[in-house]
């Protein structure tokens, strides 16, 4: 059996309760000044008690589990340095080491958007420095066989999202559509809002259909036997693991996606491996699976995802684009947003809310038939996935917000920064679906990129 994903060390926890406190689902339990313990039938794995945890393995304390022994359980490498915290999650890096040696199979690998922001932290850069080039060229002296990128995926969301959103509004499907690319918000659908399990949108999230693709599409435009792919994902998450665990995931006929580091993890690798990050001349992402375009980049933020689907769906239900691709209205803080999007005589109403805890109110909204808006956006961690649980750990409050509010300012920088800013515009997705998926929500697109939440409710 796997170690779980997120658990307290009972030995380093000093029972402070900052974890019990921030937790969005009530599944860390216990007593002052005692061990805490989280519930793993409750967590939904967003790893915020893991960002926010101070216990951990003073060299000034004894402890009856050595720090090389510590480090082994956790499946964390032996050269790390840093202090090792009592709330943690699993590591997965060794077996990447163990692919990346074996010669025949072809690695792949794809990055989320809020990693090109945050890596540079853990090699001592400013707050939100952003490092596509840095990142790219760091996984290919890394050794991957191809290194692509999840914005690609992304972009695909949209058209996918989009057509789902169209189709809904036109038929007069289930509405408000939910977003689904968060899995820490698709499991506590699924585990204490089942009875609203229609409104998820059917996409898989970006990660799962990079996957899909990279086994099927990918493997075939290199040659290359499927059965030989080892495919990596670098997220900011670490529900991500529990994501790409899951029983459903496998369109590909293979696991979509084998295997997830965060953010921390892969800085630790190219740490132990004697990369000099900072110094690393740029380098692109890897073709046709790592063209992206700047709609695909925000959604490491909250409200990202809105603002992407916006931007192409007004124009696909109407024809006219948008008149400006800066969508204030959708951006913002921790907590709930609404907004009503007038143009060319459509009406669309969005809501979207950062930070789980605060999304009760609107549910309850839903379940009354109150909710008088077409879509929603759901990110469990504050900010989006720039604060996910395995982004760099930040400490003292107020840094962490600084942090925060530097790596949403670089995904939006890198957006304005880039000639192709709307999904449907990404060129490469336009080939994917002449070559090989037919149209959005078609036959193929079906099969290989959404999902059936009731059916995998019922496998549970
Ligand atoms: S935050 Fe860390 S030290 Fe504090 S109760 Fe939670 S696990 Fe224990
Ligand atoms: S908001 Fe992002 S990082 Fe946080 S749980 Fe959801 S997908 Fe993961």
């Amino acid at each position: 059996m796997k170690t779980p994903i997120i658990t307290i060390d009972q030995e380093l926890c000093t029972g402070c309760g900052r974890c019990r406190e921030i937790c969005p689902v009530g599944a860390i339990s216990g007593m002052p000044d005692t061990p805490h313990e989280v519930d793993s039938t409750r967590c939904i794995l967003c790893g915020q008690c893991v960002q926010i945890c101070s216990g951990y393995d003073s060299a000034n304390e004894t402890f009856a589990t050595s720090r090389v022994e510590r480090l082994k359980q956790r499946g964390m490498l032996p050269t790390v340095k840093e202090p090792l915290f009592a709330a943690h999650y699993r590591g997965d890096i060794n077996a990447v080491v163990a692919a990346l040696q074996q010669p025949d199979t072809f690695t792949i690998v794809q990055c989320a958007p809020a990693v090109r922001v945050a890596i540079g932290e853990e090699f001592g850069m400013p707050y939100g420095t952003l490092t596509p080039g840095k990142l790219s060229a760091a996984l290919h002296a890394l050794g991957f066989n191809r290194v692509y990128d999840t914005n690609f995926a992304a972009d695909l969301t949209i058209m996918e999202e989009g057509a789902e959103l169209i189709n809904r509004i036109k038929n007069k499907g289930r509405l408000p559509m939910f977003t689904s690319c968060c899995p820490g918000w698709v499991k506590y659908v699924e585990d204490q809002h089942d009875d609203l399990l229609d409104h998820l949108s059917s996409c898989k999230s970006p990660q799962q259909m990079a996957g899909t693709l990279f086994k099927t599409y990918g493997a075939k435009l290199d040659g290359i036997d499927p059965a030989h792919v080892f495919s990596v994902a670098v997220m900011p998450c670490t529900c991500k693991k529990f994501e790409c665990e899951r029983p459903e995931m496998n369109s590909s006929g293979y696991q979509d996606v084998d295997l997830v580091i965060t953010t921390r993890e892969l800085a630790q690798l190219i740490k132990h491996c004697g990369i000099d990050f900072t110094s690393l001349p740029d380098e692109a992402f890897d073709n046709p699976l790592g063209c992206y375009t700047g709609a695909g980049n925000i959604f490491g933020a909250t409200g990202g995802v809105m603002e992407a689907a916006l931007r192409s769906a007004c124009e696909m239900l109407t024809g006219t684009p948008l008149p400006s691709l800066e969508l204030e209205y959708v951006r913002g803080e921790e907590g709930i947003r609404r907004a009503t999007i007038c143009h060319e005589g459509v009406e669309l109403k969005v809501t979207i809310v950062a930070g789980l805890q605060y999304v009760g109110s609107v549910l309850e909204q839903v379940r009354r038939g109150e909710a008088d808006f077409h879509f929603l956006e759901v990110m469990c961690c504050p900010m989006g996935c720039v604060s996910g649980g395995g982004q760099p750990k930040i400490l003292l409050p107020a840094q962490r917000l600084e942090a925060h509010a530097g790596r949403k300012a670089g995904l939006y920088s890198h957006d304005k920064s880039l000639t192709v800013r709307k999904s449907h515009e990404n060129p490469q997705i336009k080939k994917l679906y002449e070559n090989f998926l037919g149209e959005p929500l078609g036959h193929e697109a079906h099969h290989l990129l959404h999902t059936d939440h009731q059916q995998n409710r019922r496998a549970v």
